[in-house]
């Protein structure tokens, strides 16, 4: 059967390959192609339909009379060609008339034929018209004259959209993604954002469908299965270091698809019958397309997505397009589409043009997440299916607030999300207002609010937002976003820059926090086989390792508070008492050189701890002693806390932040630097909620670092907050917590008017 299949599209494929070489125009080259089908397939009619302004027209036929050629037009839907079109679906009839969409058109003479088979033309998985033939005599057509067909329609689609005949690509693939579609996802980061859904991974579109040379795409075939299958060998067997998102599950449904017999020897077949690679696997994957969409078993349809997936990862790599959307043109209103991302991944894209972000993965305290917080840039995670349900270029809302996401949407639902949009707007002005109000509870107590930042664009928010200070200045994100490590001046230029901008307001500089999720192409774990980056060798324990690379950046930040009055340096991941005094002796070290050569240093240095890993909670004795202030990384330390992996969506709204054993956590350490006199920050994300940051300040916390956007709401929050109440409140609750923590405060702030945004 195969064999003939091929030879039977080859043998049309042949005859094709020198009308779609030749320089006729778009139309005499379909008037040539419906003929050659014809005498192929020994078929009566053989006619194609192209889809303008969203109509099915008849453009080039043998058989029916030619008069009707650009007069029959069909709707979608309408008629058999309708039907294919509108379903992407074959029909394939012994007796065209018994069927029940089956409309007749007088100009076409068609009455004198019986039998009928048509397969839709795609491109980018929707119908842009549709090849049929027909006989006189009334016979169903063979398996393999509808593989020919389909195979015919797949170089057809090339011809048509190079020479810009057809709509493009309008009419959805399946119910699934037609009309309009809500999808509801986990709030990763709150906001609005309308646009156009791009994809990270963007499908390939092929160029070229006819082989020239059958055995050189073979081989062109071959070596991207190899290159592949080492790809997933290296994924499953050595996670990459701080790989986020392809997790074990998926992975091995990549391997078992990727070693596949079937799956090569079906692109071999379509190899043979006269395609190139790259529209051989696409063949090959729009059968699957179809078929997926018959079936209703949700895990084998999920495993079919994932041959999909990989489908597309063979496609890039044949293909050699192997970038990211972040490295083509986007549109200037991108809502990113994608898995899962990493940090830099993320950050490599344009914050203009970036507008939104829909993960299928994704998790709250992921620094892909922080990162889109710091660049303002509305999140929805968790989305199933993601790639099926929006289609590259489909207009998208996104309301990171409710968690939804509006696809292809309504004119009434754009204009509630447009009213939506405006009523935020107002909220951010009036939360703007309070850019000049200090951080003052209603007990009069002095608050300081500051911000996380990374980048040095992120410095303008200070001014934005009126924050105290930059609290946490996350410096690895200056080498996520390099290529290659950056040398010292690039450090010293960019934290100098960052303090004159800065002005009077103090920034705490965090030294390098490389690994966990944060990966690094170019500096990678001596031990490859990290299985849990997150404990792995990252943050200090990598610094301390490599201390040519922490005594470059001690110096960097040295050189750049030269002669200021104090310098704030802050170590990250410190598991033990120890770990502080080394970092701590390194950095003096480099000041005692730089001393020695007469270079300027700072007046003073604040040496500060991050509090992440639970161990340290017990040794805070020893600890607050050596060091100038304390802060508080809720987000790892609630990852080590409930031994939940910060990055694993399927974690992701397992454990609640207010839970009390978190809480009363952070009451121990809080009571504890009180009594050491050691100033205590929050610098994770926990800070930025209103709910969460007013625990906090009940449990004695009087200094939150937190992400730009959150400034105003804590700001309003915390202007409407009883401090004094608010800690005898939070004293009573966790000594004898209630089920439902969360619940017990939001009803408290409203109780005593305390503003929740
Ligand atoms: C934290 O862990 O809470 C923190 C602030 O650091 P990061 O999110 O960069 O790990
Ligand atoms: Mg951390």
């Amino acid at each position: 059967m195969a064999t003939t299949s091929a030879s039977s599209a080859r043998e049309i494929l042949t005859g094709l390959h020198d009308v779609m070489a030749s320089k006729a125009s778009a139309q005499a080259k379909l008037n040539k192609v419906v003929n050659i089908i014809a005498e192929a397939m020994a078929s009566e009619v053989c006619s194609i339909y192209l889809l303008r302004d969203g109509v099915l027209e008849l453009f080039a036929t043998v058989g029916l009379k030619q008069t009707a050629v650009h007069v029959t037009k069909l709707a979608l839907g309408e008629g058999l060609v309708g039907t294919i079109a509108k379903d992407v679906a074959v029909l394939n009839l012994a007796e065209a008339a018994s069927h029940p969409e089956f409309a007749y058109r007088p100009e076409t003479g068609e009455e004198l034929y019986h039998s009928f088979a048509g397969v839709p033309i795609v491109r980018k998985e929707r119908s842009i018209g549709v090849l049929a033939v027909q006989h006189a005599d009334p016979r169903a057509y063979d398996e393999i004259e509808i593989e020919a067909l389909q195979t015919v329609a797949m170089v057809l689609s090339e011809l048509i959209a190079n020479a810009g005949l057809a709509d493009k690509a309008s009419v959805p693939i399946d119910n699934r993604d037609s009309g309009t579609a809500r999808l509801l996802g986990q709030k990763l980061v709150l906001g609005l954002a309308k646009g156009h859904a791009v994809y990270h991974q963007p499908r390939v579109l092929i160029e070229h469908t006819v082989a020239e040379d059958i055995e050189a795409e073979r081989h062109r075939v071959y070596s991207a299965f190899r290159k592949m299958r080492e790809q997933i060998d290296a994924m499953t067997s050595a996670p990459e270091f701080g790989t986020v998102g392809e997790h074990q599950e998926i992975l091995e449904t990549y391997k078992m698809f990727a070693y596949d017999e079937g799956w090569s020897r079906r692109i071999n077949e379509a190899i043979d019958s006269g395609l190139t690679a790259e529209a051989a696997i696409e063949r090959v994957q729009q059968r699957t397309r179809m078929r997926m969409r018959e079936i209703d078993d949700p895990l084998l349809a999920e495993r079919m997505h994932d041959l999909d997936d990989l489908a597309n990862r063979l496609l890039r790599i044949v293909s050699g397009q192997l970038g990211t959307a972040a490295q083509m043109a986007l549109p200037s209103d991108a809502i990113l589409i994608a898995r899962n991302l990493g940090p830099a991944e993320l950050l490599e894209y344009d914050r203009r043009k970036l507008k939104g972000v829909i993960l299928e993965e994704g998790s709250l305290t992921a620094h892909v997440t922080i990162v889109a917080r710091a660049m303002g840039v509305p999140m929805l995670g968790r989305i199933r299916d993601v790639r099926r349900q929006i289609s590259e270029g489909d207009f998208v809302l996104l309301d990171g607030n409710e968690g939804v996401a509006h696809v292809r949407p309504t004119g009434s639902v754009e204009e509630a999300f447009e009213a939506k949009l405006a009523a935020t707007q107002k909220q951010r002005a009036e939360f703007a207002a309070f850019k000049s109000l200090p951080s003052i509870t209603t007990d009069g107590e002095r608050l300081t609010v500051g911000i996380n930042a990374g980048l040095r664009d992120d410095v303008e928010a200070l001014a934005l937002t009126g924050a105290d200070a930059i609290g946490l200045f996350r410096t690895e994100f200056q080498f996520l976003v390099s290529a290659t490590l950056p040398r010292r001046e690039a450090q010293q230029r960019l934290y100098k820059a960052v303090l004159d901008a800065a002005g009077d307001k103090l920034v705490v500089f965090r030294t390098l926090d490389i690994g966990g999720d944060k990966a690094l192409p170019y500096l990678r774990s001596d031990h490859h086989e990290e299985e849990n980056p997150a404990m792995g060798w990252r943050a200090l324990r990598l610094s301390l390792d490599r201390s040519a690379l922490m005594k470059t950046q001690a110096r960097a930040l040295l050189e750049a508070g030269g002669g200021r009055e104090i310098l704030y340096i802050m170590f990250p991941m410190i598991s033990e008492p120890w770990e502080f005094d080394a970092a701590k002796a390194l950095v003096e070290e480099q000041k005692a050189w730089m001393i020695a050569k007469r270079k300027p240093v700072p007046l003073k240095i604040e040496y500060g701890a991050m509090l992440e890993v639970p161990a340290l909670a017990e040794m805070l004795d020893q600890l607050l002693p050596k060091i100038d202030f304390l802060s508080i990384g809720t987000n790892d330390l609630t990852q080590f806390l409930f031994a939940a992996d910060r990055s694993h969506p399927r974690l992701a709204e397992r454990y609640d932040w207010l839970s009390p054993a978190i809480l009363r956590f952070l009451q121990r350490v809080v009571n504890a630097a009180r009594d050491h006199k050691v100033p205590v920050a929050v610098c994770g994300e926990m800070g930025g909620r209103t709910l969460e940051a007013m625990a906090l300040i009940g449990l004695g916390i009087r200094r939150l670092s937190i992400t730009p956007a959150a400034v105003g709401p804590i700001k309003a929050m915390i202007r409407s907050l009883d401090r004094g109440e608010a800690m005898k409140f939070l004293e009573e609750l966790l000594e004898s917590p209630p089920a439902d923590m969360r619940a017990a405060l939001a009803e408290w702030a409203e109780a005593h008017g305390v503003a929740m945004a």
